[in-house]
């Protein structure tokens, strides 16, 4: 009989510290479901690179003369620069150019050195592959421009830090009407077109008092 019933109260304390467990995990849900999206849903939604962003490179393959400044001032001298001695001319010929994303390490010294800006960082950070390999981007591969994040129709933009306050990095015990960091792209340009027009309405404000004192004098 004392065995029973002590299988009885441990069974019932066993009930009650999951009964407990299942409230706690309720309760971090419910605190979630109250508290700001801090996450980005990507690839839904991007964040917008900012302006000096040292992504994939970008080459004209026009401009470059063959140098080779950019293999001399990379730090692991990356850039394949292909070209033949033209002897009748005796000038450098240009075959090819590569470089590979894959070792790069995108300190941006090339661009920085390269005599006839040929080269440039964009803002392309999107650059997973299966094979590594695939990274050794040819002349014709760094000559594509790349789709920026404002542009691209199909994601929504974002500036850095939008969903969150200034100098709040934690979502926790935020007062749902605490204002954002940041703005959206779709804020910015109602704010640019108010700005706007009221740069509009004192222009014309101001004709018309000039052409009302000439109309005068
Ligand atoms: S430094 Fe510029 S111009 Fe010279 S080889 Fe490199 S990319 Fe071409
Ligand atoms: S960004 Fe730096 S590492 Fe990459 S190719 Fe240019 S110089 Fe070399």
């Amino acid at each position: 009989m004392l065995g029973f019933l002590e299988k009885v109260s441990n069974y019932t304390k066993e009930a009650i510290s999951a009964a407990q467990y299942l409230v706690d995990g309720l309760g971090v849900t419910f605190d979630h479901m109250r508290r700001r999206p801090v996450t980005v849903q990507y690839p839904y939604e991007k964040l917008i690179p900012s302006e000096r962003y040292r992504g994939r490179i970008h080459y004209e393959f026009d401009k470059c003369i063959a140098c080779e400044v950019c293999v001399r001032v990379c730090p692991i001298n990356l850039p394949v620069v292909d070209w033949v001695m033209n002897k009748e001319t005796k000038k450098k010929e240009l075959r090819n150019y590569s470089i590979d994303f894959g070792a790069c390490i995108f300190c941006g010294n090339c661009v920085e050195y390269c005599p006839t800006n040929c080269l440039s960082m964009t803002e392309e950070y999107e650059l997973a592959a299966f094979d590594r390999h695939s990274l050794n981007y040819d002349n014709v591969a760094l000559g594509r421009l790349p789709t920026s994040v404002t542009s691209d129709p199909s994601v929504r933009p974002l500036k850095e830090l939008a969903y969150l306050p200034g100098g709040i990095m934690d979502p926790h015990e935020l007062p749902a009407n605490q204002k954002r960091a940041g703005k959206l792209p779709n804020q910015i340009i109602k704010e640019l077109q108010a700005e706007k027009s009221q740069e509009e309405d004192k222009k014309n404000s101001s004709d018309m008092v000039s052409n009302k004192l000439n109309s005068t004098n």
